[in-house]
């Protein structure tokens, strides 16, 4: 049974899906008017550990990403590049799909766009009307009453009696201290250019929050299981949702709401507006690869802030290297042939690291876990008493990964062509045949993999 901390509570819930073994995971995706910065890919590594845990525990998981690609920002950003508004978006689509691929991060189930989805849009905001709450203004735009939802509020606990009632806001984003009716349906203005759809209300085009009602409950049904984003969107993002999805259906939208808590530089959110943001990019041209910015996004619990700094980076590729050697040793010795009982070492790392990626995924423990099945590990290898069968830590380690992603490939994973070409190239310098050496080296590397010459042996790594 996992546990979760649920925003709608703020406790620790057992977590209980609404169909046996089946999860239904909303994740608010990337608005797709820049290249994505990596405090974006902090929640998104968040969402991806999630998945993985809830599949680590034998949920099936059906995961939606939305791509925001229509809202202020990409209007604004298409007008000034000068370009319509697909094609603007396209290119930042495309990059956020290449940098998903170097953080290792796992594919959900859909990634719908919202431009596809007006339809579905305009028809929750029909019946928001149709039920007095939602009504269109003097310049054409469709507004949610907040008053008319009485639970307006209960995500982001916000007092109702500073509601300024009957008060508009159009943009997108606004802060606690101006809730007010927000827009659904924004008639068309001169700054939309060429982005606009017909409705009922006439033209112009749906508002931010709308977009991701529309598309949860289109994949996942009117009420499903967990719905995560950054601590950001809670308010206004999230409880627009909330209300305009229970407003119309009338059911509960969400069983649970998880948010991270922010990537930080210097104490301040590391975001586009405020100009202190690094895109993936930028850190991957200084050196660093994704899977060392994975183990900086992933290593600190998803809800404590997390200061930003090269120091980390580098303190990852330390443990990660660290990781590196002990899965070598594992291979190595596993393949000379152990053969015994599970060690113990092994048992209670996997115990202690379930209950702990169980327990509200506790990054924290988990990692503790490994670091000291590390240890005992090796102080086991080295007395030459590994303590029995050694495949099932490779194994355990297999396992561990599919919840982390970060502790990389294995010899495990070497392919025999790989192998062969190793084995020749150990021939070839017993013959001190340096050239032929070299040049098996190079096919080696053609192949993807580095080869590294150790006491033990030569030992083989994914590049
Ligand atoms: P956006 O593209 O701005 O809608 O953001 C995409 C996701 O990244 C949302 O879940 C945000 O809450 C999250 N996010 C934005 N900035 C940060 C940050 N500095 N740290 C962590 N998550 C963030
Ligand atoms: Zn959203």
């Amino acid at each position: 049974m996992m546990k979760v901390h649920n925003t709608l509570t703020r406790k620790l819930e057992e977590f209980r899906p609404i169909e046996d073994g089946k999860v239904g995971l909303y994740t608010c995706g990337p608005t797709v008017y820049d290249y994505a910065h990596i405090g974006n890919y902090r929640a998104y590594v968040f969402e991806d550990i999630l998945r993985r845990t809830l599949k680590y525990f034998g949920y099936e998981v059906t995961q939606v990403m939305n791509l925001t690609d229509v809202d202020d920002k990409t209007i604004r950003g298409a007008r000034e590049a000068g370009l319509p508004l697909n094609d603007f978006t396209a290119k930042f689509k495309a990059a956020f799909f290449e940098d998903l691929e170097t953080l290792g991060i796992e594919r959900a189930e859909h990634y719908p766009a919202a431009t596809d989805h007006v339809p579905e849009m305009i028809e929750i905001i029909r019946k928001l009307i149709d039920k007095g709450v939602g009504y269109q203004s003097d310049d054409g735009s469709v507004y949610f009453s907040i008053d008319k939802f009485k639970e307006y509020g209960k995500l982001a606990r916000i007092n109702r009696d500073g509601m300024q009632s009957g008060a508009r806001v159009d943009q997108d984003e606004y802060d606690k201290d101006n809730a007010a009716d927000f827009a659904l349906w924004k008639a068309w203005t001169e700054e939309d250019g060429d982005v606009v759809w017909d409705s009922p209300w006439g033209r112009g085009r749906p508002g931010w929050h709308i977009e991701c009602s529309a598309m949860s409950m289109k994949y996942l049904g009117e009420t499903f299981d967990i719905h995560t984003g950054g601590i950001d969107n809670m308010f206004p993002h999230h409880e627009d949702e909330i209300a305009q999805s229970e407003a119309a259906t009338g059911k509960k939208f969400v069983n649970y709401w998880m948010h991270n808590a922010h990537l930080v530089v210097e104490g301040q959110k590391m975001s586009k507006s405020l100009g202190n943001f690094f895109t993936l990019r930028e850190i991957l041209d200084k050196g660093y690869s994704g899977r060392e910015i994975r183990y900086v996004l992933a290593s600190a619990h998803y809800r404590q802030t997390v200061n930003f700094t090269f120091a980390a980076l580098d303190a990852a590729r330390s443990a990660l290297a660290r990781i590196d050697d002990f899965s070598d040793r594992l291979s190595r010795s596993s393949r000379k042939g152990s053969e015994g009982p599970v060690p113990g070492w092994v048992e209670r790392a996997e115990k202690r690291f379930s209950e702990a990626v169980g327990t509200d995924l506790g990054i924290s423990e988990a990692l503790a876990a490994l670091f000291d099945m590390i240890s005992e590990g090796n102080r086991a290898l080295d007395s030459d008493e590994c303590g029995g069968d050694l495949s099932a830590a490779l194994a355990l380690m297999d396992r561990m990964d599919s919840v982390l992603g970060f502790l990389g490939a294995e010899a495990s994973e070497e392919d025999s062509d790989v192998r062969q070409l190793v084995e020749l190239r150990e021939k070839a310098r017993k013959e001190k045949n340096w050239a032929e050496s070299d040049r098996l080296r190079d096919e080696i590397d053609s192949a993807g993999w580095t080869v590294r010459d150790t006491p033990d042996g030569p030992v083989l790594k994914k590049k």
